[in-house]
């Protein structure tokens, strides 16, 4: 069963509560508020977006308990970087968060700051998402903390991961540092029983006075090279403080030919497989993987020298690089067994199933492996992901499809919803990279000699503002001969509905103050009259812009419900022509079992997914899906 926020929220003190069973993220937003955290600075990713859309949802309950929080859904992750190292100047605590690649984004302001330091705690939480599940690339950020320097805490469960919440403000703060506290995926998304601790309003001073060193803060050469030695002799002290922590320690065996050292989500994965195979090795756990705990993982080393070491570990072998550089350095003569040799998968997400798998390989025995259970019959089949039915971007891609033929088109498309517009039949996206890369690839690729197909680049709108608008000021600056379609849903629905800058500012007029000099707003629900506007704005000798709003349908109905009218296929009329599935395949529009008389098959709606937005009767040739009145075809 879900928590309610007044759940997650409740006050230990008056209710007496002690644990309940959060999502992970869930739990790291009650650690928040147990630590007395003044700012949350974000930009909204999976798996990192349900700790601040909790907050946000929380913010009233938290404000009658007095708690007064500062969340900023800031415009993309650097300024949300920005902007939290800004505020924790105030001596508050501040939490940063965002997905791995969000940690890209915010890689200048990142790597510079760290060595500049903090006057307040300030923990970056940032999410990883191995296997892809929703992201465009595996990206391993443990790397990160050798090039930056900065302490990391890897949580191996949710319960954890609200601890080490504590300890990461605890470095923080001592060692005036960022610090970033690493989750996955599965940890985000996965419940456990959680204590509750007491809520701890920040203690905001009446009299707020900053402090500012500028010979510390103004990272010129000088300053910055005095930055650099004092992060070298900060690295050292932290490890030294970090010799004796729990969060790195040695979970004794009795099988001693094997030894395991893992860190982070693995070790999950580690404890269930040993269990279940029984076997009793002896396993090192890292929760603070960086600065490298050195003395644990020597002394671990020489404890079973005459063991083989099984390096555990999830995404990239780091863990691997380190232990087997340490090896060298100790001379450890015995045999050190990681990813090359198979014990853990290349790439992917780490599972109890694929760990079994690398054990047996690596220590040469047959295991039984649990078979999942199967799901009889055809309940579960596997599907593409598509746009939700009533989708907007389906009726602008349909519009786009039918003014710019898809022969005849070069599409660079972005990160959101409509990214799904890529799959056929819409077709809409030849390359997709990152978030705000559709402008600078669609720019690039209009500037190559001798191509002439016409260049199309989409965006959304929470896109646009994150990191879309230089990529459309370097297209007016250098003459690039581009149409930018705007795809404009009211909503940053691909994460949960975060608000974006577009609920004040407007993206028309953005485009126009930058020098654009073809700007049309569009009706994403009415094709006929945005596919005359994409015909005329494609020919158009420079950059031009469409901004194609339609509000994503789920908030849509959210908030208004569902409309009184909906779309019926009048069967007797139908000609089976396939028009309305194949141009736009709605997920609600389906084969049905009937034929017509030149035995083509017929098309049914099925009306408990339709969202009633009628682009399927404006795409029927034949006017044969027409409006009706629910009451007459439900009997509601
Ligand atoms: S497009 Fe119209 S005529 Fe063609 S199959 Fe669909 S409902 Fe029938
Ligand atoms: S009205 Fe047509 S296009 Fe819209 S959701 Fe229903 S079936 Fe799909």
């Amino acid at each position: 069963m879900l928590a309610k926020l007044k759940d997650i929220f409740q006050d230990v003190k008056e209710v007496g509560k002690k644990n309940l069973v959060l999502l992970g993220n869930e739990a790291i937003a009650r650690g928040i508020v147990e630590l007395g955290v003044a700012g949350v600075f974000t930009y909204p990713g999976t798996p990192s977006s349900e700790i601040p859309t909790t907050l946000f949802r929380a913010k009233d309950v938290l404000k009658q308990k007095g708690y007064d929080l500062y969340l900023e859904w800031s415009t993309n992750e650097a300024v949300a970087l920005e902007s939290a190292y800004g505020f924790s100047f105030s001596g508050l605590r501040t939490v940063f968060i965002c997905k791995h690649v969000g940690l890209n984004v915010a890689a200048d302001v990142f790597l510079t700051l760290v060595n500049a330091g903090v006057l307040g705690g300030l923990v970056m939480i940032v999410a990883e998402d191995p296997e892809m599940h929703s992201s465009q690339n595996e990206q391993d950020n443990r790397w990160y903390t050798k090039l930056a320097n900065i302490p990391m805490f890897e949580p191996s469960d949710a319960r954890e991961a609200k601890e080490m919440l504590k300890s990461a403000f605890e470095v923080s703060e001592k060692f005036e540092t960022p610090v970033i506290l690493r989750t996955v995926t599965r940890i985000a998304h996965s419940r456990a029983d959680i204590p509750l601790n007491p809520i701890t309003n920040p203690n905001i001073p009446e009299d707020m006075k900053l402090k500012i060193d500028p010979s510390r803060f103004v990272c010129v050469p000088g300053n910055a090279r005095q930055n650099k030695l004092r992060i070298l002799e900060r690295v050292e002290r932290i490890s030294k403080y970090m010799v004796g922590s729990n969060w790195n320690r040695i979970e004794q065996g009795k099988k001693q030919e094997h030894a395991i050292i893992t860190s982070g989500s693995a070790y999950a994965y580690t404890r269930e497989v040993i269990n279940h195979l029984e076997l009793d090795f002896p396993v090192l756990k890292i929760g603070v993987s960086h600065p490298f705990p050195k003395k644990i993982v020597g002394d671990f080393l020489k404890v079973y020298s005459s063991s083989t070491i099984l390096i555990i570990e999830e995404a990239d072998s780091v863990l691997e690089t380190f232990v087997k550089k340490l090896s060298f350095e100790e001379n450890f003569l015995g045999k050190i067994i990681g990813r090359a040799e198979g014990i853990t998968p290349p790439h992917g997400e780490l599972t109890t199933r694929k760990l079994l798998k690398g054990l047996s390989r690596v220590l040469n025995q047959e295991v039984s492996i649990p078979s999942i259970p199967s799901i009889e019959g055809d309940l579960l089949f596997s599907r593409p992901p598509v746009l939700c039915p009533g989708c907007p971007h389906r009726a602008t891609f349909y519009a786009l499809n039918k003014s710019v033929p898809k022969r005849h088109r070069i599409v660079s498309t972005d990160i959101g919803c409509y990214t799904l517009g890529a799959s056929p039949p819409l077709n809409a996206g030849h390359l997709v990279i990152c978030m705000g890369s559709s402008l600078g690839i669609g720019s690039g690729i209009s500037q190559i000699p001798n191509q002439k197909e016409p260049i199309v680049a989409i965006i959304g709108d929470s896109t646009f503002w994150h990191t879309g608008l230089p990529g459309l000021v370097n297209a007016v600056y250098n003459n690039s001969k581009l149409l930018l379609l705007v795809v404009d849903n009211a909503a940053t629905a691909m994460t949960g509905f975060q608000p974006n800058p577009g609920e004040k500012l407007s993206i028309a007029e953005a485009a126009k103050g930058v020098g654009v000099n073809l700007v049309t707003e569009v009706d994403a629900f009415d094709p006929k009259s945005s596919l005359e506007v994409m015909k005329e704005a494609v020919k158009f000798d420079g950059v031009s812009v469409i901004v194609s709003k339609g509000e994503c349908r789920i908030q849509f109905v959210r908030r208004e419900g569902l409309p009184d009218i909906t779309y019926l296929v009048e069967s007797s009329r139908c000609v089976g022509c396939h028009t309305c599935i194949n141009r736009i395949a709605c997920p609600a529009i389906m084969w049905s079992d009937q034929k017509n008389d030149k035995g083509k098959v017929i098309p049914i709606i099925d009306q408990f997914l339709c969202a009633r937005c009628g682009l399927c009767s404006e795409v029927c040739p034949y006017g044969v899906i027409v409006p009706k009145s629910v009451k007459e075809v439900l009997g509601e």
